[in-house]
């Protein structure tokens, strides 16, 4: 099936930067056949045509790292540092079930598909041991609504009886947790071009993760081909408990366990040394930005100018909703914007270069360089129609700091892989009143079982 958007604004975020101020845009079925300036070429055949006059076409957003299940815990430990935050909330995660995952999960896609997302990576790491299988219902909300999903199959196994932050009973043992990792790969990993659905392995976090187990979970994504995702260098409190245990830096701690490397993208790297950051470049490390997330726990700001400049893959994410109650991705446009500059002063980033992170950027964290992330011939369909004629935004004089830097515009249409997943602003693969019911549920039952 084919169809054409035309008479539209283009961003491409192709190498070149090519932008079409009047252009068009041509799919045949889950590929994207062309893209050039002026009017569509004349279609013989059957087509949906979209006149996209008045609106702005973006590759669809990419978002680096994300924990779903936290949609039905949100605005919890509203003052509070990370390890405050994270000991508030492990009594409440320990609740967790697949019934309460699946419906967090459906309704966290939903929101990220409304602000124009069509690839979330979800990094999920609490597996209480009568739970069911969470990471089964997690892959069953990605296929419900239908963005592509990148689920990072999670793990902890050092509880506080071995200086690990979480409580005991919320962790894993060190051999059951790669058993679980590798049945997670074998039953979901899809490495085909037009994969829906990929499994990548990651520890939580230095701090509720034994060395043994990083070691192995990078063996084990190595050994079966997927890829590696860790939280790194968020806290300086992260770095004084890293010191003191291990006697150098998060970053130089990750490279003596085998994790720094292309095949691997660091949730926040906040905390980092210009040595580490030389490291992470010369290595093509990913950082997956999470600019809301890391302002509401006061973290910090991430050196995301350095690293750019040093040539490291850099996305942008979410965060966790419990810790970034919006769970949209636009918002994080603005906000790395917004941070960069606070570090580095107006030239530190871009409009421009915070939508490449926001897609190519991302595209390369997730290894998905040659398939998504830009609009080219021959990479997938995956493409956002925002509408600029509204009172928000007409007139402004450019389409893509109207997007960055203007409110949210009405997304009229995100298609992934040529499918309509959004129109008109409207989830158009699940009833919004299902998930929205499905998620009071949820939420209420996990904050009962955890009285
Ligand atoms: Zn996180």
């Amino acid at each position: 099936m084919i169809t054409v958007v035309d008479r539209v604004a283009v961003s491409t975020v192709d190498a070149a930067g090519t932008e079409h101020a009047y252009g068009h845009v041509v799919v045949n079925g889950d590929t994207i056949r062309s893209v050039g300036a002026g009017p569509a070429p004349a279609q013989t055949g059957p087509h949906t045509y979209v006149d996209g006059s008045g609106c702005l076409l973006t590759p669809g957003l990419v978002n680096t790292h994300h924990h779903l299940y936290q949609w039905a815990t949100r605005g919890f430990a509203q003052d509070a540092t990370l390890f405050e935050w994270l000991t508030e909330l492990y009594p409440v995660w320990r609740g967790l079930d697949a019934g309460i995952t699946h419906a967090a999960a459906s309704a966290g896609l939903a929101r990220l598909a409304v602000t124009g997302c069509t690839t979330a990576a979800d990094h999920h790491y609490v597996f209480p041991s009568e739970g069911g299988d969470q990471f089964d219902a997690l892959v069953g909300a990605g296929g419900r609504i239908g963005i592509r999903l990148h689920a990072v199959r999670g793990s902890m196994d050092r509880g506080q009886s071995h200086g690990g932050l979480p409580p005991d009973n919320l962790v894993e043992d060190t051999e059951a947790a790669l058993v679980a990792t590798e049945k997670a790969i074998e039953d979901h990993h899809d490495p085909a071009r037009s994969s829906l659905i990929r499994v990548a392995v990651g520890p939580c976090s230095p701090f509720s993760v034994s060395p043994e187990l990083m070691t192995g979970a990078a063996e084990l994504a190595r050994r079966k081909g997927v890829r590696l995702h860790t939280h790194l260098a968020e806290t300086v409190d992260e770095e004084e408990q890293c010191q003191a245990e291990n006697g150098c830096t998060p970053t130089e701690y990750a490279e003596r366990l085998g994790w720094l490397g292309d095949d691997v993208w660091l949730a926040h790297t906040v905390h980092l040394s210009g040595d580490a950051v030389k490291r992470l470049g010369a290595t093509g490390t990913g950082s997956a930005h999470c600019p809301t997330s890391n302002g509401r726990l006061g973290t910090g700001t991430a050196p995301v100018r350095d690293l750019l400049d040093a040539g490291a893959p850099v996305g942008l994410g979410v965060d966790g909703a419990a810790s970034n109650e919006d769970g949209g991705l636009v918002a994080e446009l603005r906000q790395s914007v917004v941070q960069a500059r606070q570090r580095g002063g107006p030239k530190a980033m871009t409009f421009r270069q915070a939508l490449w992170m926001a897609t190519m950027g991302g595209a390369r964290c997730l290894g998905r360089e040659d398939e998504i992330g830009s609009i080219e011939p021959g990479k997938l369909a995956d493409l956002a129609l925002w509408r600029l004629d509204g009172v928000d935004h007409a007139g402004i004089t450019d389409p893509v700091a109207a997007l960055v830097f203007g409110p949210q515009p009405p997304l009229r249409l995100l298609l992934v892989g040529g499918r309509t997943v959004v129109a008109d602003g409207e989830l158009r693969t699940a009833p919004a009143d299902d998930l929205a019911r499905e998620l009071t549920a949820a939420s209420a039952k996990l904050i009962e079982v955890s009285k």
